[in-house]
């Protein structure tokens, strides 16, 4: 049996440690040939040891360490890029934030199949990313555990037989405080997500719903779906991930405990399905599943996610770029929880572009955008 060349970028990240531990559990499937860190070089180093990585790529090395010599080591941005390059079954992106744009669009430029965790990419970048999986005739497969779910139900065989689709959405951790409490949000309460484990940014971003927002702007480039092709219904319960409606009224749905390593194992190891050891779902134990209206006054930033697919491509590179920076300084404490929504309205009614129409002009918007919501942001020091 041939093994499945894999390389990790954001190896030590929470996507990253979630794939480390799939290849654990199916070491007789694959081949890790490269991963990347961006300074964690200690894990990097173990994790090289004990995967016997061949490639190995970072941007720091703060701890000065030493990798074995049969090991290739490269740095900085055009490392990752080489790195993203080498030829392999699969690339898995799980680098956080827009630092995944260029290596996933080096990747499936160079003919490499890619495992796409990080949704900033196809959120700024999504049309050109899939012109391009379309020309290297790559396939793009989504780790987000709606998008996977969406995967597996969609078939763009007969895609004219589909209506819409729905995404789930927790609710995150405000779904029931009050709106007039919103102010006094701490940082570590918007952290603390009620069904899953993740980085700090998406987590906030679950907090505000803009976490959803995004997605939906990811679903209308992954699936090619217009905004009003997109539904979402807020599900506590986080056991339906997505659904996807056919004409005839009939709608598949894919349910599953939220838990990354399943939609990690699909993505990874499409089309082969793998015997993973992990809890299965019990219907009985769950008993309910319940469904609820997402509510717009609360979280205002779920809007920006439909009025992206309907304005010009820049609507969502300011978005990911004013998010961002509100996150960072809400994380850093210099501005309240319902500021970050806030400036992302300023930003987005404040700014005007010409339509992107390739990287080097998406990557500009980007940094004109951070600069100004840099700026606007100042308003709303606490
Ligand atoms: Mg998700």
């Amino acid at each position: 049996m041939t093994l499945k060349n894999i390389i990790l970028l954001g190896a030590t990240g929470s996507i990253g440690k979630s794939t480390l531990n799939l290849i654990r559990q199916k070491r007789e499937k694959f081949n890790l040939i490269g991963v990347s860190a961006y300074k964690n070089t200690e894990q990097l180093k173990l994790i090289s040891d004990e995967f016997n990585v061949k490639n190995v790529c970072f941007f720091k090395n703060d701890k000065d360490i030493i990798f074995n010599n049969s090991t290739k080591v490269m740095r900085g941005h055009d490392g990752l890029l080489e790195l993203a390059a080498l030829n392999c079954d699969i690339v898995v992106s799980g680098i956080s934030g827009l630092a995944g744009l260029m290596p996933a669009y080096t990747a499936i430029n160079n003919g490499n199949n890619i495992a796409i965790a990080n949704k900033e990419p196809l959120v700024v970048a999504g049309n050109i990313l899939i012109e391009c999986s379309k020309k290297n005739n790559v396939k793009i497969l989504p780790v987000d555990s709606e998008h996977n779910s969406i995967f597996q139900c969609f078939d763009s065989n007969f895609r004219e037989n589909i209506s819409h689709i729905t995404l789930t959405a927790s609710g995150g951790p405000f779904l029931n405080r009050p709106l007039n409490n919103f102010k006094n949000i701490t940082i570590e309460e918007a952290l603390k997500h009620p069904k899953w484990e993740m980085g700090k940014k998406i987590s906030i971003d679950s907090a505000t719903l803009i976490n959803k927002a995004l997605e939906v702007i990811e679903a209308g480039f992954l699936f090619e779906l217009k905004s009003n092709e997109i539904n979402v219904v807020i599900h506590p319960e986080s056991i339906i991930h997505g659904l996807v409606h056919y004409k005839d009224g009939s709608v598949l749905a894919n349910l599953a405990l939220p838990d990354m390593i399943s939609p990690l194992s699909v993505a990874i190891g499409y089309p082969e399905r793998y015997n993973l050891d992990l809890p299965k779902l019990n219907l009985v134990e769950v008993s309910q599943l319940n469904f609820l209206k997402p509510d717009l006054e609360k979280f205002p930033g779920l809007n920006f996610g439909w009025n992206a697919l309907n304005g010009p491509n820049y609507v969502s590179i300011i978005l990911n770029a004013a998010n961002e920076i509100a996150v960072d300084l809400f994380l850093r404490k210099r501005i309240n929880f319902t500021s970050i929504v806030e400036i992302i309205d300023k930003c987005l009614n404040d700014q005007n572009f010409n339509p992107a129409h390739d990287l080097d002009e998406i990557l500009e918007i980007d940094k004109v955008s951070r600069i100004f919501a840099k700026k606007i942001s100042e308003k709303f020091y606490v």
